[in-house]
């Protein structure tokens, strides 16, 4: 348990959220900036909330230096509808879609992607148990592909980018679900981004899309008005009632990143702790880190006990130690410890120093 009587969230998502977000949404709640309004219950339409969206853009412009031409987003339906939506935007009937395939998520990408077009997996690391990350050159890409889809962190195995994957000049999309501003992205060369907010960045409830003008551009015209980026675009994200809540806690997240450093900030604290945690993996065959060197996650560590049958008393004595969520997804199995932005580095020493004391006592 920390000094605050919260305990040391490892959760996958929603995952953990600073603090000071968590306060000043209990300070918002009864009434925003002085407008004499709650914050979840003021008109979209206000002068009060437009503040608050206008910042959140303009803060998550800044910490990921998005290009001027290019739109943000705030919608719903996370990213499980954009697996859909993005290939109804991009996509023509029949046309071909290559995806990198490196885990659940992109699986379920690629499936939905298939409804609208021909989408085809280049590269697919399912039989090896999703360990790695492909290099460039390990995959080719259609010629006639419209664009390549790939998941820059895999939060049920642990393996993550940590280079821009080649398209072979094609247009890239990425869903950035559990890394975005945790780790550097090039927006320029995506043409697409996009990301369930539950992770690293607010609430569930609201997803951040990231288009360049092709993206936008690319949208048909007959689409179905919800599903359509254009739409949202012109509207600013205010075509229909959008998660007030979930964006105001955006705005807290951004103006918490800039606080600490911006995304460089971010990066440096992430890297600190997933280094803490690879090092206690590496100290002693007592753990099987699952993910392979160079594929590994700074947002979600996975591992196995080399006992498997210890695992279930290993997350039982965490659990009493004040730690959670460091059940593995079920796919995977054994542990596995989200680190995402909220996380501060004082939930990592604590469990280090447990995994410590359980090696000692079951060696
Ligand atoms: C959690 C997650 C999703 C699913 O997000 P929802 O917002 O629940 O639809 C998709 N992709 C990745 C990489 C995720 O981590």
């Amino acid at each position: 348990m920390t000094p605050t009587g919260r305990v040391h969230n490892f959760g996958a998502g929603p995952g953990i959220l600073p603090l000071q977000v968590i306060e000043d949404c209990q300070n918002a709640l009864p009434n925003l900036d002085d407008s004499g309004l709650g914050l979840i219950e003021i008109s979209h339409r206000s002068d009060t909330f437009q503040k608050v969206i206008d910042s959140a853009m303009e803060r998550l412009r800044r910490i990921l230096s998005i290009p001027d031409e290019y739109t943000v987003l705030f919608l719903q339906g996370g990213a499980s509808l954009q697996f859909y939506m993005s290939a109804l935007n991009l996509l023509k009937p029949g046309e071909k879609v290559d995806f990198l395939v490196t885990g659940t998520w992109s699986k379920k990408a690629m499936k939905e992607a298939n409804r609208i077009g021909d989408a085809s997996p280049r590269w697919d690391d399912s039989e090896n148990g999703f360990k790695t990350i492909p290099r460039n050159g390990d995959y080719s890409i259609r010629e006639d592909a419209k664009y390549v889809h790939y998941t820059s962190n895999n939060t049920l195995f642990g393996t993550q980018y940590h280079h821009i994957p080649d398209s072979y000049g094609k247009p890239r999309v990425v869903d950035a679900s559990s890394d975005i501003t945790g780790v550097k992205i090039d927006v320029s060369a995506h043409d697409l981004i996009y990301a369930g907010a539950q992770k690293n960045l607010g609430p569930s409830g609201v997803t951040v899309v990231i288009l360049s003008p092709w993206a936008i551009e690319r949208a048909g015209d007959n689409l179905p008005t919800m599903l359509d980026y254009s739409v949202h675009a012109s509207k600013k994200s205010l075509f229909n009632t959008p998660n007030t809540f979930g964006i105001f806690v955006l705005e807290r997240v951004f103006n918490w990143i800039e606080e600490n450093g911006g995304i460089n900030g971010s990066i440096a604290r992430n890297i600190a702790k997933s280094n803490l945690l690879y090092e206690e993996l590496d100290r002693s065959d007592f753990w099987k880190p699952h993910a392979e060197k160079e594929s590994r996650s700074v947002m979600n560590v996975t591992w196995r006990l080399a006992n498997e049958e210890l695992e279930e008393k290993f997350l039982y004595e965490a659990k009493s130690r004040g730690m959670e969520g460091l059940k593995g997804h079920r796919s995977v199995g054994g542990i596995r410890a989200s680190i995402y932005n909220g996380c501060p580095i004082e939930s990592v020493e604590s469990l280090v120093s447990f995994m410590q004391d359980f090696e000692k006592s079951n060696y």
